[in-house]
């Protein structure tokens, strides 16, 4: 099996195979093994609670029930909303973090309802992150249910706000605390299904909303005025050519355009909201200035072709999301342990790179991967999004192997990173 190098004491990796044949883990995955019908219904009921960006209070409240009547000690939820339940470890270590988030990309008063076939799930959210939130309150049921003990503890944390506009922000709050992060030692996001990717690079993003303001007026009567709406296709135009890099993988786009009121008006405002993401802090930071220098020239070219009208537009540039990019090494032994987990349950696995909750701790030097939850999905972030059940149980199965091989791993989280 591939151990991690470098970052381990005497070679002391946490020891998956091991943990795989222990009694208290044969006892937690036939719980596992038994559940699974009533893991489908919960996660249905889940799903059908609402969670809009900036809303996800209800399913918050019921994750938290269910986290309690789980038998894990102190279930909370905090400032932001995020819910937080530990599992006591047999020392009061760093705490092994397992995280899914509640939100999902969809609005208030979106149809949650969940529509099954023979062998589907049909609903919004209920893939992404429905999947991930019912594996993590599974595992913690699984722990309970087998008795499994850990030397570290296990700290079961939904987050909020992981989605768009969102911004990462429960996570974000979460290790915000110094005493959080210093507490601890790993960190597993289950997010969306599948147990394929094992991702353990983190896709950086910055996003913004450029607004552009002039007089207005009649689109005859004060023809040669400035007029917002043209300096911001000047503005697409440019982004819109911008030489991104093969290598690191950058990418662009203009996904929100508004303004104008009428069609015979020349317009007193108009916006547009870009996504930039790479997986390398520095080219973020390059095609970052390349968006303002594109502002600032499109609104230079206009202004200058409307100088005869003594009229300027305004521009302001306002950040709407930063999410910092990063990895946790291919070699660390988070990543070894989570690829000799899926080994062992006999899973195939690719090292990819996302945008995840995983992102913030990972900024902040700490061991963090994102997984799939299990089953399989797809039509994600659409009204169309659907969930096959079929494999939850190994999803589930290499989550718990993993948070306890690295629960018990050897002292000092140098073993972890
Ligand atoms: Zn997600």
């Amino acid at each position: 099996m591939p151990r991690a190098t470098g970052s381990m004491v005497d070679g002391a990796a946490p020891d998956v195979a091991s943990v795989l044949g222990r009694p208290d883990v044969t006892r937690a995955f036939a719980w596992i093994d038994g559940s699974l019908d009533a893991l489908t219904s919960e996660h249905i009921e889940l799903s059908e609670i609402e969670a809009p960006p900036f809303g996800e209070a209800l399913r918050a409240e019921r994750v938290r029930d269910l986290l309690r009547n789980a038998g894990l000690d102190d279930v909370t939820v905090d400032e932001v909303g995020n819910v937080i339940g530990t599992r006591a470890g047999q020392t009061s270590e760093s705490a092994i973090v397992l995280s899914a988030h509640l939100d999902t990309v969809f609005p208030a008063g979106t149809d949650c309802r969940v529509q099954r076939t023979d062998d589907r799930l049909y609903g919004p959210g209920i893939a992404d992150d429905g999947c991930g939130l019912i594996a993590m309150i599974a595992v913690a049921r699984a722990l309970v249910a087998g008795d499994v003990q850990t030397r570290r503890p296990i700290r079961f944390v939904a987050t909020v706000g992981e989605e768009g506009d969102g911004d990462l922000r429960g996570c974000r709050h979460y290790f915000a605390s110094p005493q959080s992060s210093a507490r601890v030692a790993a960190f597993i996001s289950l997010d969306g299904p599948g147990t394929e990717r094992i991702t353990h690079r983190a896709l950086g993003s910055r996003r913004f909303e450029v607004h552009i303001t002039g007089p207005g007026g009649h689109s005859w009567g004060d023809f040669g005025v400035v007029n917002p709406i043209h300096a911001i296709g000047r503005v697409i135009a440019r982004m819109s050519t911008y030489p991104v890099p093969l290598e690191p993988r950058t990418s662009f786009s203009v996904g929100v355009v508004s303004g104008g009121t009428s069609v015979n008006a020349i317009p007193a405002d108009a916006s547009c909201r870009v996504d930039l993401r790479s997986v390398s802090d520095v080219e973020l930071a390059r095609i970052e200035q390349y968006l303002r220098d594109a502002v600032a020239e499109s609104v230079a070219d206009e202004n200058r072709i409307a100088a005869a009208s003594g009229t300027v537009l305004e521009v302001a540039i306002r950040p709407i999301g930063d999410r910092p990019s990063g990895e946790t090494p291919a070699t660390a032994a988070i990543v070894s342990a989570a690829v000799e987990a899926s080994q062992v349950l006999g899973i195939r696995t690719v090292l990819d790179c996302a945008s995840t909750d995983s992102n913030i701790p990972i900024s902040l030097g700490l061991p963090a991967v994102t997984l799939g939850g299990g089953g399989s999905g797809g039509g994600t972030h659409t009204l169309e999004e659907w969930y096959d059940p079929a494999g939850r149980d190994l999803g589930i199965k290499r989550a718990l192997l993993l948070v306890v091989a690295l629960a018990d791993a050897p002292d000092g989280s140098s073993s972890i990173a």
